[in-house]
């Protein structure tokens, strides 16, 4: 194969990848969400789903908190999770890295906290994965688009660059066997 026929992922695909492999770092197991927050093509930060730092992880004692069997039945209930983009936006604060005018990968759709979290940090562009399902938050999200304080776009990874990482997590990256691959 000649090494100019190798695929290569787009800026969008590379951060949305870093976001999905944050994502397995998820500790409350409502969602595995992962987020990547970008400046300048730099990563600032990253952040998934989990209880604040120091709190005892879900994925440990198998529910949010004692009186529930799961994290899921903490749906229309409190959750302690911290979700991935306000996980990743607290580490930007904690290191100093201004995150105005950055962008964010994120693998679901922000929740209308977020939103107003990543509009408030001076965040201009969303991207992500999954479309959420929480039809009612559209309404307040809508308008925060008609006011352009933030751009939402949804992204997908390409066939090839899917099969690249699959790849690429099943054997070993720098392997020769990578270079042959169709
Ligand atoms: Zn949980
Ligand atoms: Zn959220």
């Amino acid at each position: 194969m000649n090494p100019s026929d190798r695929h290569r992922p787009d800026w969008h695909e590379y951060f949305m990848m870093l976001a999905k492999l944050a994502a397995t770092r998820s500790t409350c197991l409502a969602f595995p969400v992962g987020a990547v927050i970008v400046k300048n093509k730099q990563i600032l930060a990253t952040g998934y789903n989990g209880p604040p730092s120091k709190s005892a992880h879900c994925i440990d004692l198998g529910y949010c908190y004692p009186g529930l069997d799961s994290c899921s039945s903490s749906q229309s209930l409190p959750s302690r999770a911290v979700h991935a983009e306000a996980n990743a936006i607290a580490q930007a604060a904690k290191s100093g890295e201004s995150t105005s005018g950055a962008k964010i990968y994120v693998t679901l759709e922000p929740c209308l906290n977020c939103l107003k979290l990543i509009i408030s940090a001076g965040i201009a562009e969303v991207f992500y994965e999954t479309p959420s399902s929480k039809k009612g938050n559209a309404v307040v999200r809508d308008i925060f688009l008609d006011e352009q304080l933030v751009k939402l776009n949804r992204i997908e990874l390409s066939e090839k660059t899917i099969a690249l990482a699959i790849s690429s997590l099943q054997n070993q990256t720098s392997s020769l066997t990578m270079l042959n691959l169709g």
